[in-house]
């Protein structure tokens, strides 16, 4: 007997039901689809991955689920090999299209694609694979790529309607382990809730009342935690795309309050896709420097500093703070994010590769294009981008000059008051006693001299910048990164 012929939608960090151009297109055609997600046991393994991660995702889908179950259908979870799955579905169905968005991730998940590209040559299936906000595939250098951003963000919204079908009948051979729902959903409710409707519920939140301090606290790690829209883990995991926040904010602007605010936050959505144009054009930057000219920079590896910083231990209070709340949360303000790489790379003297995966597996948002890119334009190994050193102490009084922030993730300086909080070391014995709070003891002593190790990291790598390889190096940057008009 003939196998019967099917669509497939294949969802990948685009778990939402609105502006879905897979859906879209699949809805249209004649043939019955099935929306798949496949939880890649490869790509599980890796070690960007967290069950933070996945279980934003599974509950993402149990999401849209709920709004597709109303027409007789719901997104196919799997787990187990890409590949193996694609075969097994072929063993049970003639597969005429994938319809999926392009993917701008790791290295391993394009290889990935490639197998099931070759397979789908050989099974003659068509694979569309539809752009994903303003990130082109295949183009060498940018010119029109702001022209063509803006064309895309202001392109008509896809209206996504879905019609009651027949259910199909088939058998999932790949289905998820009990110990894996299990593992991932151990710290459910911990973090920002998942999928298509609270994305919605943030951004209206965001735009009508959080906005209008966004501009003001956007460097304050507390108050930030408020005042920023919050949706990064929406848009990573393709709850929103850009296109929907970003004409949200326009109608925002028609009313002509918080413009300051609103333009900020349009020129992140920009930025969003620009730093994953990069990596969409070169995937190696989550393994390889940026500029190769680096590779020759040495560093000092000391898995004694790199276990102080993941465990918000270094004896610097905003540095201590800042990893365990992102610990806990999945979620820190950008000018934290840069300060705790500047301080790993630049203050403890380490190879951005031993920190990069620490950060991306507790950020809940994490984006491959974006995190790498930022992570080594914080490490200063671009050779483009202006270095900068953030001074913990400096960022401390400036930004959370109440300690309010310090207080609440390293509660062993909860009792000290205001004029310590951002460096507890200078407390006099007389002062600790009064406390009854001992540097050392109750609290890391910093394991660095930040003076000292700020100023040793300036020659360095300002030194590094005049070496031959980092200046050719420059060149093919900006000719393939900066945009042209
Ligand atoms: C080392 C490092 C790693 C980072 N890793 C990630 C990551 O994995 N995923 C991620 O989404 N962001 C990452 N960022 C960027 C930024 O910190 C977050 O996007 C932002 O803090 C998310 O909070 P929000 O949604 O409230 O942002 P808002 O300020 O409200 O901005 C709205 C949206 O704009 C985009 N955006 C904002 N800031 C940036 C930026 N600097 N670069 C690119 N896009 C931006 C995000 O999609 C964000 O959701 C990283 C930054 C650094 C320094």
């Amino acid at each position: 007997m003939d196998k019967p012929s099917i669509n497939i939608v294949w969802i990948k960090r685009d778990i939402r039901t609105i502006d879905h151009e897979a859906f879209h297109v699949a809805e249209s055609m004649e043939l019955p689809y099935i929306p798949i997600y496949i939880f890649d046991s490869e790509l599980i393994k890796h070690p960007d991955t967290s069950d933070r991660h996945l279980q934003f995702i599974f509950d993402s889908i149990i999401d849209i689920n709920s709004k597709l179950s109303e027409f007789n259908k719901e997104v196919e979870m799997f787990y187990g090999s890409s590949f193996k799955i694609f075969e097994d579905l072929l063993s049970q169905f003639k597969i005429e299209n994938i319809y999926s968005y392009q993917e701008s991730g790791i290295k391993s998940s394009w290889e990935i694609d490639l197998k099931i590209k070759s397979l789908c040559k050989d099974k003659s299936i068509n694979w569309t694979e539809f752009q994903r906000d303003g990130i082109i595939r295949g183009i060498k250098n940018r010119k029109n790529w702001n022209k063509n951003w803006h064309i895309f963000m202001h392109g008509e919204i896809i209206n996504n309607s879905f019609d009651k079908q027949e259910k199909i009948d088939f058998k999932n051979n790949f289905t998820l382990p009990a110990s894996f729902l299990t593992k991932i959903n151990k710290n459910k409710n911990k973090f920002q809730p998942a999928g298509e409707t609270m994305a919605w519920k943030y951004l209206i939140s965001f735009s009508k009342e959080r906005v209008k301090n966004y501009a003001y606290n956007i460097s304050k790690p507390e108050k930030s935690r408020m005042s920023c829209s919050r949706i990064s883990p929406y848009i990573s995991w393709g709850n929103l795309n850009i296109r929907l926040v970003y004409q949200h904010l326009l109608e925002l602007k028609k009313k002509k309050k918080n413009l300051r605010s609103i333009n900020a936050i349009i020129s992140r959505l920009h930025w969003h896709c620009h730093f994953i144009q990069k990596f969409e054009v070169d995937c190696t930057y989550e393994t390889e420097f940026i500029n190769k000219g680096f590779e020759t920079l040495k560093r000092d590896k000391k898995p004694k500093y790199i276990k102080a910083w993941e465990n918000g231990l270094t004896g610097y209070p905003l540095v201590d703070a800042s990893i365990r709340a992102v610990k806990e949360t999945g979620w820190i303000n950008f000018r934290m994010r840069a300060m705790l790489v500047s301080f790993f790379v630049h203050n403890l003297d380490q190879d951005w590769r031993n920190g990069v995966y620490f950060l991306a597996k507790q950020f809940l948002d994490y984006e491959p294009g974006i995190h790498y890119t930022q992570f080594q334009m914080q490490a200063g190994t671009t050779g483009v981008n202006t270095i900068r050193i953030y001074n913990p102490i400096k960022n401390s009084k400036e930004h959370d000059s109440e300690g309010i922030f310090i207080k609440k993730w390293v509660p062993e300086l909860k009792n000290i008051p205001v004029e310590f909080i951002h460096e507890p070391w200078l407390m006099s014995e007389m002062e600790s006693k009064f406390y009854k709070f001992k540097i050392g003891i109750d609290y890391p002593n910093k394991i660095i001299d930040l003076d000292m190790t700020s100023k040793k990291a300036k020659s360095k790598i300002w030194g590094h910048l005049k070496n031959k390889k980092v200046k050719e190096e420059k060149k093919r940057i900006l000719k393939t990164h900066v945009n042209q008009r």
